[in-house]
């Protein structure tokens, strides 16, 4: 597949063509994006992610899938929960999400008390928050969203903060596709294992 992959990419009639006289700059381009990867971000320059980043793309779901397979899942982890534990206490080397995840991080708050919590829903933040039920520390119909950040954005700030990677994959390959389907689309290399 690797070998397939560079040829689509030197093939002037590949649509994943790449210029090599450009690709110094896109490389430096690419840097950027990830630094800075956020989902406005995603959605604006999806396309040519897509057409330079296939061939890496399959690379690091091949890797990501190799440790899963070790005993005891190596140097993997997988899910919100079990990713969001590994890059708070500075296990992740790097950071995998889908492009096609689409939830995002809310702080409930009661408007009464403060009592606080956070939620990752897929659904529309204002249907989640109507259906959200009373306060359970002072039981006031109180509970409104006061912060909603994309999963992507803020998964990626707390990886910049603890110095992990972040890498953005598309649902274009075979490999992109099971990571989301299998995964969640939600993933980690990591620097140690996670007990
Ligand atoms: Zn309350």
């Amino acid at each position: 597949m690797v070998a397939l992959g560079l040829k689509w990419m030197l093939s002037p009639e590949s649509p994943f063509y790449v210029k090599p006289r450009f690709s110094a700059e896109l490389w430096s381009w690419g840097w950027k994006f990830y630094r800075a990867s956020t989902r406005a971000h995603v959605e604006r320059s999806a396309p040519l992610l897509r057409d330079f980043g296939l061939m890496e793309e399959k690379d690091l779901i091949s890797r990501f899938m190799r440790e899963i397979g070790k005993q005891d899942g190596g140097l993997s982890a997988y899910g919100e929960a079990q990713v969001r534990n590994a890059l708070q206490i500075g296990a992740v080397d790097m950071l995998i999400m889908s492009e096609k995840l689409r939830k995002v991080r809310l702080i409930m708050k009661c408007e009464d008390c403060g009592w606080t919590k956070e939620e990752t829903t897929a659904e529309d933040p204002i249907e989640f928050e109507k259906r959200y039920g009373p306060c359970p520390q002072c039981q006031h119909q109180a509970v409104a969203i006061d912060q909603e950040t994309d999963i992507v954005e803020e998964l990626s700030l707390i990886a910049e903060s603890m110095g992990s990677k972040v890498k953005i994959v598309s649902g274009n390959s075979d490999e992109g596709e099971l990571f989301f389907k299998a995964f969640g689309g939600i993933g980690a290399i990591l620097r140690f294992r996670v007990g």
